[in-house]
């Protein structure tokens, strides 16, 4: 007991800390020569994976830094109006010449919101073979890592986003008035992205304390509000009744609900990417559901979107049957098989873990 408190101490004193030597390292390479940098983030971004790269990306370049922000795959529309989107690198539509150029000539890539090479899609390898040094800031409990020597990781899973993480980054390397309301207002999407507009079991105090700090960085927190909740087109209004009618099943007995959302609705509504989110909550928001989910058809796989009430843990449960992982209560995964072996095994493997665990 003693020799922890004293090492704690020590680590305090002399910075050992390996989270205290990640903001060392930080500082001094923000602070130091300009270089080229590549910020990026998983793929099928949401509002915190490209808030928080969106955010970071601009402090850099405030800094003197050569910074591309790069996605993986295209991110949702109902972010197409965040300040900065038009700069992102989207890697599926980018040359490939010039994406690798951009991975290569890098001295340093910074991963937000991952830890896992593989939520990297097609630019995975490229970002392994690497010779830049990566940082990584993410929140997700961690089941693999990408760290090799050399690079730094800086995971906190008890906090609601990497948005925050961020935030608060900034904050202790003394750059808090860096922040310009842009970048405000990224971040904020981030927090409220990740935390369902400070409503999710995951949310805290300093989720509101970093709202107002933002605010007092120029966020307008109605203008945001609406462009992420009051500026939903028709289609796509059309599309959640189609599904709500049609896609929707429910299992009151096993507290199951989910979609199963196949190819052809998603060419017949022209749905764009994104356009499912938030689907997901009308069936997590019936009584007596404490398991949704959302089964998407691809050309040749069914992503898979996991959502839950309580302490059943969707990560696990993604892990083991979904090649996926994520938080307790909101998971992701993908599977190579059908539409309807997936909605099947979920049936399942749900009705298993509500055996295990105790709900509330
Ligand atoms: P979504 O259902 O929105 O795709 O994902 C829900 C949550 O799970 C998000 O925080 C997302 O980052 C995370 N997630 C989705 N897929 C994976 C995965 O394969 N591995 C991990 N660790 N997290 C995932
Ligand atoms: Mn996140």
């Amino acid at each position: 007991m003693i020799c922890g408190l004293l090492y704690k101490k020590r680590a305090q004193l002399f910075n050992l800390h390996p989270l205290m030597g990640f903001k060392k390292k930080l500082r001094n390479i923000i602070l130091g020569q300009p270089q080229k940098m590549v910020v990026t983030m998983h793929k099928r971004p949401d509002g915190d994976a490209l808030g928080s790269a969106l955010a970071f990306g601009k402090v850099l370049a405030q800094f003197g830094h050569d910074v591309k922000v790069v996605s993986p795959t295209a991110y949702p529309v109902f972010l197409g109006w965040m300040p900065g989107i038009e700069e992102v690198v989207v890697a599926e539509t980018t040359n490939k010449k010039e994406l690798t150029a951009m991975i290569e000539q890098a001295t340093t890539i910074f991963c937000l919101d991952f830890a896992e090479y593989h939520r990297l899609g097609i630019i995975a390898d490229e970002v392994r073979n690497a010779s830049a040094t990566k940082m990584v800031i993410d929140h997700h409990p961690l089941v693999e890592h990408m760290i090799s020597d050399g690079d730094q990781l800086f995971c906190l899973p008890e906090v609601p986003a990497t948005a925050m993480i961020l935030y608060d980054l900034l904050v202790d390397m003394g750059m808090e008035k860096a922040i310009d309301e842009d970048m405000a207002t990224c971040l904020y999407v981030g927090v409220v992205s990740d935390t369902g507009f400070f409503v999710h079991k995951n949310v805290n105090a300093n989720a509101h304390l970093i709202a107002a700090k933002l605010m007092s960085r120029g966020l307008n927190v109605h203008n945001v509000h609406y462009q992420l909740t009051s500026n939903t087109p028709l289609y796509r209004l059309y599309f959640i009744a189609h599904a709500i009618a049609h896609r929707l099943v429910v299992l009151p007995e096993q507290h199951l609900a989910y979609f199963a959302i196949p190819r052809s609705d998603i060419k017949k509504f022209k749905l764009k990417t994104g356009d499912t989110g938030g689907l997901i909550s009308y069936a997590l928001n019936i009584e007596n559901i404490y398991v949704a989910g959302l089964l998407t058809e691809q050309k040749n796989s069914v992503h898979i979107s996991l959502r839950s009430l309580g302490n059943l843990p969707m990560n696990k449960l993604s892990e083991a049957h979904f090649n996926g992982g994520g938080h307790m209560n909101a998971a992701g995964g993908i599977a190579f098989t059908t539409l309807e072996a997936v909605g099947k095994k979920l049936e399942q493997v749900a009705r298993d873990l509500l055996q295990q665990y105790a709900v509330f």
